[in-house]
């Protein structure tokens, strides 16, 4: 609901829509189906064998719901100041970025004039544009790494086109002022992202927004023992987006972070679909392969496939490192089932390829290659 600015929906609905605009599309076609909704309830328990989950609300106290399958959609949360670990006092006008958004765009209270943005992500580029639309200045987006963190196309148009400096292969070094901020020290770091002290330079500001990445939000399902990839902090699934758990499915950010929503819906749909074929009794399990990184492939997610007679199956992947001019291929049984060239790919965008999965006798091995 925070997510005022443009940039959902491009590819499911082909449309700019705000978050806000996104979501109300879908909570409208949920209420029409007739999905009893229960707002501002917290569950607190999710028990897959059971198949029941435990939640609290102010009208109904405790709740125990029981259901034929549960998906779980818990989405994620910002990594903090305590995450990350960055020395010197501890002072007022230190936000992580969502946390801000929210006070500009939902509560109307602007959290400072002069603004270091630390970390080149998604929502660190937003708020370097809304705080500039707000009338503050950004003095730069500090990024550790030497490649963008998020979206190019959020680099264009919410730093390119308001003159905010991003300085890449840079941190902060230390934060000063003891009541609110009163400056950041950032410096060049190496490669092995230490900063290099005589490159230290000192920027003069009331405010320090952290954009330093995004937790997968799954303390129900490490409690409900449901097997977690140690990559992607979510429950390894498999193209029913169904975890170890069989009738427990999961969807979106809690499974893996994602840049665009639209690839959340996908998913989502899937689950559903799904959860509720498993529900119903007509989801065949048989046994299944699974997904391994070749060369600059970071994670893959689904982490396991069920072959089937016929059908296709998308695998959402992220690359160690940028490249240009490459080729993804996916392999199974040393026969190539699946490949497709790419100009560009970068760690901050998802990429994806197709596979048929009436081909898998063994396990699908994704590489991404440098095309010569
Ligand atoms: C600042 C920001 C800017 C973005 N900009 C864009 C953009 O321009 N374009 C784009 O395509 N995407 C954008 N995204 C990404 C997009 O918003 C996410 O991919 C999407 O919202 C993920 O959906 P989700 O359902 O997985 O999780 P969420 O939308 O995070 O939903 C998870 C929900 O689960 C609830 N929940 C968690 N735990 C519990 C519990 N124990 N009990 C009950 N409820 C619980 C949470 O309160 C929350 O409502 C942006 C994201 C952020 C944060």
């Amino acid at each position: 609901m925070q997510c005022i600015h443009p940039g959902f929906g491009l590819s499911y609905f082909n449309k700019e829509l705000t978050g806000p605009e996104y979501a109300g599309r879908f909570a409208k076609e949920a209420l029409e189906l007739g999905t009893e909704v229960m707002l501002n309830s917290m569950v607190l328990e999710v028990n897959g064998a059971a198949n029941e989950i435990i939640c609290i609300n102010r009208e109904y106290g405790m709740t125990r719901v029981t259901a034929k399958s549960i998906v779980l959609a818990m989405g994620c949360r910002e990594r903090t100041r305590a995450n990350i670990q960055i020395p010197g006092t501890r002072p007022a006008g230190i936000y992580t970025a969502g946390s801000a958004q929210r006070l500009v765009n939902r509560q109307n209270t602007m959290v400072g004039k002069n603004v270091v943005i630390l970390g080149s992500g998604d929502i660190g580029m937003i708020m370097a544009r809304r705080m500039s639309l707000e009338g503050a200045k950004v003095l730069a987006v500090v990024e550790i790494m030497d490649y963008l963190a998020g979206l190019t196309r959020n680099k264009v148009q919410c730093l390119d086109d308001f003159n905010i400096p991003l300085k890449l292969k840079h941190t902060i070094t230390r934060i000063t002022g003891n009541e609110r901020v009163e400056g950041v020290y950032i410096a060049q770091v190496d490669e092995n992202k230490k900063p290099i002290i005589e490159t230290e330079e000192y920027l003069q500001c009331d405010t320090l927004l952290l954009s330093v990445g995004l937790i997968p939000e799954n303390e129900l399902t490490r409690k409900a023992e449901i097997t977690i990839s140690g990559i992607t902090s979510g429950p390894e699934v498999n193209q029913y987006m169904q975890t170890s758990a069989p009738s427990v499915f999961a969807c979106g950010n809690v499974v893996h972070v994602n840049d665009l929503v639209d690839n959340v819906t996908v998913e989502s749909m899937a689950a559903g679909k799904y959860a509720a074929l498993y529900g119903a009794g007509k989801l065949e399990q048989k046994d299944e392969v699974r997904t391994v990184t070749g060369s600059n492939v970071r994670y893959i997610c689904p982490q396991r496939i069920m072959p089937c007679d016929e059908g296709k199956a998308k695998l959402f992947f992220r690359v160690l490192a940028p490249d240009l001019d490459v080729r993804i291929e996916a392999r199974s049984g040393g026969k190539v089932i699946a490949s497709k060239k790419e100009r560009r790919v970068n760690p901050g965008e998802m990429c994806s390829i197709q596979i048929p999965l009436s081909e898998l006798n063994s396990d699908i091995v994704v590489d991404v290659i440098k095309e010569v």
